[in-house]
């Protein structure tokens, strides 16, 4: 019978391997007694970037993708996890070919209690053979009909990794993942201590890098002026505004910050969250439930995709920008449903790009539905004077029903905003769970907000320096051959994709080295064909800056490709 097992679901949901180690290619047929697959086999390099070895004498990706590919079937006929415990004996005929598909065949023998057996043979796709593993054993998991057995399980048969945090499948993939990048040769690219202010420079370690990985969008993190507003504030108000502003009251700034970012946004009203991540989980967790239905672009930010697993609403994704499949989920699926949320973003973060708004305008009307617009990447970035996607587009900004913003970003601040009608306000005002039960904006937070967001609008040159460095930068990328998706320039943030994660993570930590510092987007966060950096770009980088940036990438790319030629380990 052709095999059931989906490759992609396969490794998303059976298994803890990571993208080096995702070497099965195909399922092609499964049987009582057998299964059989593809897999591809890898060379020393892509595992040891110093390496000088050509190649491996028992393929290890190989090897261990046949392996996972009998497992699989543990997974699907008794839903528990094989775990290998054994070889008997490995011969090999030939060396695997580095990446290219070859032929797996396992046959399993009778299984014996909680242990399987199968013998594997690897074959090119001529047939010739190029290793056999015999006597591959395989335990399955403890069950919990079977946890008498053991002296360490409690007597009501729960396993007891289910209290042991560091047995955890998710707590061992996790350092599995970190375990992997180590093995590769390649430092940890996270949680580097910025040793001051981030602009379109930093200090990390001692060494000042040119910086590409701030939100300080419009470079006012750190300016005067905006310092000594918010020193003044926390003089004046302390640096703490006690409980919610239901329960402790509030302070000058609050309201006057929410009043001039409703009216930046073109909004009746607004009111201020802690966090931006908070602000969508606890609107859209609160606005909607079960008899709602919520739409939402592929590329949605995690804290919608939180919010509405909170709700409860069902859920649906549309293709990425892609209109005509967001209308016709509507035409099916509106009319059995209560409310209905299209969420989308105005720059989508991870590419720069912009959204539609007049489409979704369009059809939130055609539909009777609501659209819900998160400006955290738009918000004082497009637009003449910064004020997001209605500005780009000459949009009454009451066309959109919810907007959404954040003031990390290039408010210089830390929290979050929804704009929108006066009712949907005062209803978030005095209900919202993260705002009611939540303590207010601290003063160091709103005024800062507050006096940068003043300043943004003064000063438009500071969005449009932004604007012009973007497009400066994404076009010499691009001169130079470099692949920046769909991002076109004049947004604050611009890729460049390499295809697979190690480059990316190799490229980012050359970079560093050269004193450029550019954070990698690797799997799971994007797909590993997708994997990239991604440059924040701010209106303080200097053109001498940006294009020396360009020409490093490329070379630096270009080398890493040619020292360790791969193919993606996902697609
Ligand atoms: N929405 C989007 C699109 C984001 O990119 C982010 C954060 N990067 C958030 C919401 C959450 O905002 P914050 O980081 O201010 O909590």
């Amino acid at each position: 019978a052709p095999s059931p097992i989906d490759r992609d679901r396969f490794y998303a949901e059976a298994t803890f391997h990571g993208p080096l180690l995702a070497g099965i290619t195909a399922f092609d047929a499964v049987g009582e007694d057998f299964i059989r697959g593809r897999v591809h086999g890898t060379q020393p390099s892509t595992w040891t970037p110093t390496t000088d070895r050509a190649a491996f004498a028992v393929d290890p990706l190989a090897l261990d993708s046949a392996m996972q590919l009998a497992a699989s079937v543990a997974w699907t006929r008794y839903h528990r996890a094989g775990t290998p415990v054994g070889i008997d004996r490995i011969e090999v005929y030939d060396l695997v070919p580095p990446h290219i598909e070859i032929d797996v065949d396992a046959r399993f023998g009778p299984p014996d209690g909680n242990r399987f057996r199968a013998d594997l043979t690897l074959r090119s796709r001529t047939g010739a053979p190029l290793l056999r593993a015999t006597g591959v054993t395989a335990e399955l998991r403890q069950a919990a009909e079977n946890a008498e057995a053991d002296d360490t399980a409690p007597s009501d048969g729960i396993a007891p990794e289910a209290s042991d945090v560091s047995l955890w499948p998710e707590v061992v993939a996790i350092q599995n993942r970190i375990a992997e990048v180590a093995a590769a040769g390649i430092p940890n690219p996270y949680f580097h201590v910025h040793e001051g202010m981030a602009r379109n420079t930093t200090v990390v370690a001692g060494r000042r890098l040119i910086n590409f990985s701030s939100y300080n969008y419009l470079g006012l993190s750190g300016d005067p002026d905006v310092l000594a507003a918010t020193h003044a504030a926390i003089e004046r108000y302390g640096t703490s505004v006690s409980a919610s502003r239901v329960a402790s009251g509030e302070r000058p700034f609050h309201g006057e910050l929410e009043a001039l970012l409703a009216r930046a946004q073109g909004a009746e009203d607004a009111i201020l969250f802690t966090a931006g991540h908070a602000t969508n989980v606890t609107t859209i967790g609160h606005l909607f439930g079960p008899e709602d239905l919520i739409l939402h672009d592929e590329y949605i930010h995690d804290s919608a995709f939180q919010g509405i697993k909170l709700s409860g609403a069902q859920r649906r994704m549309f293709r990425h920008e892609d209109t005509a499949h967001l209308d016709k989920q509507l035409t099916d699926l509106r009319k059995h449903y209560r409310r209905c949320l299209i969420v989308v973003e105005g720059v989508y973060s991870m590419d720069g790009d912009i959204c539609d708004l007049p489409a979704y305008v369009a059809l939130k009307k055609k539909h009777h539905a609501l659209l819900m617009v998160d400006e955290a990447h738009s918000f004082g970035i497009v637009g003449a004077t910064g004020r997001g996607v209605a500005e780009h587009y000459g949009i009454d900004g009451r066309e959109v029903d919810i907007w959404m913003g954040t003031i990390s970003k290039s408010l210089s601040s830390c929290g979050g905003w929804i704009a929108a009608s006066k009712p949907l306000i005062q209803l978030l005002r005095y209900t919202a769970p993260g705002f009611v039960y939540s303590a207010g904006l601290t003063a160091a937070n709103g005024v800062a907000a507050l006096a940068s967001l003043k300043k943004m609008l003064a000063e438009p040159w500071r969005v449009r320096r932004l604007q012009d460095n973007a497009s400066l930068f994404q076009r010499t990328c691009a001169e130079r051959g470099l692949d920046t998706g769909p991002a076109r320039g004049g947004t604050g943030v611009v890729p460049v994709i390499t295809g697979n994660s190690v480059h990316a993570m190799l490229l980012s930590a050359s970079l560093r080295e050269q004193g450029i510092n550019v954070q990698p987007i690797v799997y799971p966060a994007v797909p590993d064909d997708a994997a990239r950096l991604r440059f924040f770009l701010s209106s303080t980088h200097t053109d001498a800056e940006l294009i020396e940036t360009a020409t490093r990438v490329a070379d630096t790319l270009a080398a890493i490709r040619a020292a360790h030629p791969m193919v993606s380990a996902a697609k």
